[in-house]
């Protein structure tokens, strides 16, 4: 079982506080969607860019900026997922 989940990738997923916002890992819109649940776990839609996947970010409101900035900054490619 993998009710704690936070293996996959880092600290950041699955920590279900209230006031976390989640974002896309890609490009860090916060218009991420639930779309399914399976076996391998719940899988994200990012309604801007079109990423779909199990993993997204769950940040503090306060840390939404910084995330948005970072993301933006090395829109390249996601080398550290
Ligand atoms: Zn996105």
């Amino acid at each position: 079982m993998w009710f704690g989940g936070i293996l996959c990738h880092g600290q950041a997923i699955l920590l279900k506080t209230p006031e976390m916002v989640k974002i896309c890992p890609k490009c860090g819109s916060t218009h991420v969607y639930w779309v399914a649940g399976g076996l391998i776990g719940a899988i994200y839609r990012c309604n801007d860019c079109g990423y779909e996947g199990t993993f997204v970010l769950e940040v503090k409101p306060a840390d939404l900026e910084r995330f948005q900035k970072e993301l933006k900054s090395n829109a390249d490619g996601p080398d550290e997922f």
